[in-house]
């Protein structure tokens, strides 16, 4: 049984999801901008569930949505000439050839939020007619004072939230707002932006209705997992909780986990800061296999910051691999499970890539070693294995 930390309950908890495919969503990218080391890592470590999950027999439907009306968005591509659809499917195309150069599964689904807008105004009426929501000019926001679980997920106080939802964008001093911490479900269009007819005018839905109307709609409820960067806890998830309950679902989630995020020269790395390392930089560098032992080399759950140090240690262990790959050698059957049993006991236990590869290490080790011992490939064992965290290539020579 696969366990992972639930941020909600903030335990570890078994994923359990009967017979059934196992609902997975994952919030996707805002298509301005795409690929850098902090989405790698973030789709990484939800392409080891999945792959755990399969190698388990057990089916998973995946999505991730591509959240393509959203302000950034708009502001990015009227600051470069560009319309908003063109530029998303730009970046969505040079996303998915980035992600899939370094072996993440293509998702089952990415729906674009621009797809869904009628099932967003009619979920937005819904929340309205709870109680839950109130319109001014021609914006419609969510009254968090209606709901006091507001908060749990991300078991901040009112003073941080406030805080984080002026650093996210989320502008508490909005004076339409009843309180600071309200947030949009809908707002006007400027000029020039993509605009839906709805009960309180033209406009368009804000960000955080689009994933929980996405989601829902792709993989039905509750979902199993919902995942993503542990920037968006607040206000992002928090929100769509919110939302699921104004329209009478819960739970909506069972297990809420989230990656931390990446730095790189002392911040976090992000758009904003344009302090970006991009998968497609360090795959003319590297192999693809050297990229994903660099991601599996830490724990989704601990911040890290990449250094080209933490590069060439990859780069070393790949070869690591290649070369006890070459060596020949064979196992007795009851070694080779037990390897097996070992590696596979660190990913069940919170996707503990790290773990598993220093297991691999040793592994590898063993085979230069081990002779022909017995009836197992060593080779074959070694890739098997690392194939779960996306680096099966690494047994093979470099081109
Ligand atoms: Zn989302």
């Amino acid at each position: 049984m696969i366990r992972l930390f639930d941020t909600a309950s903030r335990s570890l908890q078994p994923l359990d999801a009967g017979d059934r495919a196992v609902r997975l969503y994952v919030c996707g990218i805002t298509p301005y901008d795409g690929g850098h080391l902090g989405h790698a890592f973030t789709y990484h470590t939800f392409d080891v569930l999945t792959r755990r999950l399969r190698s388990l027999g057990h089916p998973v439907r995946s999505v991730r949505n591509v959240t393509d009306v959203d302000d950034d968005m708009m502001r990015v591509s009227a600051a470069r000439g560009i319309g908003w659809r063109e530029l998303a499917d730009q970046v969505v195309r040079d996303f998915d050839r980035d992600m899939g150069a370094i072996d993440i599964l293509a998702v089952d689904a990415a729906p674009y939020a621009s797809q869904h807008v009628p099932a967003m105004v009619d979920w937005i009426s819904r929340i309205a007619d709870a109680g839950m929501a109130y319109a001014v000019d021609g914006w419609v926001y969510f009254e968090v004072a209606k709901l006091p679980a507001y908060g749990r997920l991300s078991g901040l106080s009112a003073e941080e939230m406030l805080r984080l939802a002026r650093e996210r964008g989320a502008d508490p001093d909005d004076p339409r707002k009843r309180a600071p911490l309200d947030f949009v479900l809908w707002q006007p269009s400027r000029s020039g932006e993509p605009s839906w007819a709805s009960p309180w005018g033209a406009g368009r839905p804000g960000w955080h209705i689009e994933c929980s109307v996405l989601s829902t709609a792709e993989l039905g409820t509750p979902l199993d997992v919902h995942g993503g960067g542990d920037d968006l806890i607040f206000p992002h998830h928090e929100s769509e909780i919110a939302q699921a309950a104004g329209v009478g679902i819960s739970p909506y989630v069972r297990l809420w986990v989230h990656v931390a995020m990446v730095g790189y020269q002392g911040e976090k790395m992000s758009k904003s800061l344009g302090n970006l390392v991009f998968v497609r930089q360090l795959l003319e560098r590297v192999p693809a296999a050297t990229v994903r032992l660099l991601l599996a080399g830490h724990h989704h759950r601990s911040a890290w910051e990449y250094t080209e140090a933490d590069l060439d240690g990859a780069e070393v262990r790949r070869r690591r691999y290649a070369t006890a790959a070459r060596a020949g050698a064979t196992l007795e059957g009851a070694e080779a499970g037990d390897w097996r049993a070992r590696f596979l006991a660190r990913i069940d236990d919170d996707l503990d890539a790290p773990g598993a590869l220093q297991v691999a290490d040793r592994l590898a080790d063993r085979l230069v070693a081990a002779g022909t011992a017995g009836p197992e490939d060593g080779a074959a064992l070694l890739a098997q294995l690392l194939d779960l965290v996306g680096a099966g290539s690494a047994v093979q020579p470099a081109p």
